[in-house]
C-alpha cells in the first residue's frame, strides 16, 4: 500500500475504560444543566489559543499570517449542527488520540474519582458532581448524538478528523488541508432531537454572556444561511 493509500484508512479506536464510562454517566445522568459543554468548549478553544501565543513567542512563524485569535461559533438550525472553531494551536494526530480518548487530564481524573467517592458515600451524585466540576470536553455528548473534530496544528501541513459517537469508540482519519481550518480546530456537534435550542442565535448568546463572559478571545456567532 502507497503511504497516501494509508493515511485515507479510518482507523477505529476504543475509548479507555474509565472514558467510556464517563462519557455513559454524561448522556444517562438527569443532570438538568446541558448548557455547561458550552462553557467547555469555549474555554477548551481559549486554551488552545493561549497555547499558540506561547508557542509563538519562540516560534512566531506558528501564528504567521493570521495574529489575531479568535473562536467562531456557527449556529446551523436546519442541518441542526452547532460548530465552535478556533485559530488557536491545534492538535496532531497524537495529540487527539491522547486528548480525546484517555482520561489524561488531571481535572477529570479528580472528577471521576469523586464520583466513585461519592457513590460509596452516598449513591448516586453524578448530577450534582457534573455540576461542581470542570467536566471537559466529553460533556458535549450531553447535547450531541455525534461530534466531529477537525484539526490542524499550528505550523503542520496535515489534518486530521476525530469522530465519535460517544458510544465506546471514536474514529480517526486524515483530511484534505482545504476542508479543516487553515491553523486550529473545529468541532461540530450534530445535536440531538431534543437540544436544537442550541443553534437559536439567543440562546446561545445568553449562555456565552451567563458563563464565558471572561474569555480573553472574541467569540463571534454566525449563521449559516439556510
Ligand atoms: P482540560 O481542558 O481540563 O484539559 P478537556 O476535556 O476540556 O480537559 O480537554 C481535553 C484536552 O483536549 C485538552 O487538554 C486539549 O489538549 C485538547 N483539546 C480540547 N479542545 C481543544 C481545542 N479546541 N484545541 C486544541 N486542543 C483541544
Ligand atoms: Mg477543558
Amino acid at each position: 500500500m502507497t503511504e497516501a493509500a494509508v493515511e485515507k484508512t479510518v482507523e477505529n479506536h476504543a475509548f479507555e475504560a474509565d472514558v467510556a464510562r464517563l462519557l455513559h454517566m454524561m448522556v444517562h445522568s438527569v443532570y438538568s444543566d446541558r448548557n455547561v459543554f458550552l462553557r467547555e468548549l469555549i474555554s477548551n478553544a481559549a486554551d488552545a489559543c493561549e497555547k499558540l501565543r506561547y508557542e509563538a513567542i519562540t516560534d512566531p512563524s506558528l501564528s504567521a499570517g493570521d495574529g489575531e485569535n479568535r473562536i467562531t461559533l456557527t449556529l446551523d438550525e436546519e442541518g441542526k449542527r452547532l460548530t465552535i472553531e478556533d485559530n488557536g494551536i491545534g492538535m496532531s494526530r497524537a495529540e487527539m488520540i491522547e486528548a480525546l480518548g484517555t482520561i489524561a487530564r488531571s481535572g477529570t481524573r479528580a472528577f471521576m474519582e469523586r464520583i466513585e467517592a461519592a457513590r460509596t458515600e452516598k449513591g448516586e451524585q453524578d448530577a450534582q458532581l457534573i455540576g461542581q466540576f470542570g467536566v471537559g470536553f466529553y460533556s458535549c455528548f450531553m447535547v450531541a448524538e455525534k461530534v466531529d473534530v477537525v484539526s490542524r496544528r499550528a505550523g503542520s501541513d496535515e489534518a486530521w478528523r476525530w469522530s465519535s459517537d460517544g458510544k465506546g469508540s471514536y474514529a480517526i482519519d486524515a483530511v484534505d488541508v482545504s476542508e479543516a481550518p487553515a491553523r486550529g480546530t473545529r468541532i461540530t456537534l450534530h445535536l440531538l432531537e431534543d437540544a436544537g435550542t442550541y443553534t437559536s442565535r439567543w440562546t446561545v448568546e445568553k449562555i456565552i454572556k451567563d458563563q464565558s463572559g471572561h474569555v480573553p478571545v472574541p467569540i463571534l456567532l454566525a449563521e449559516k444561511p439556510g
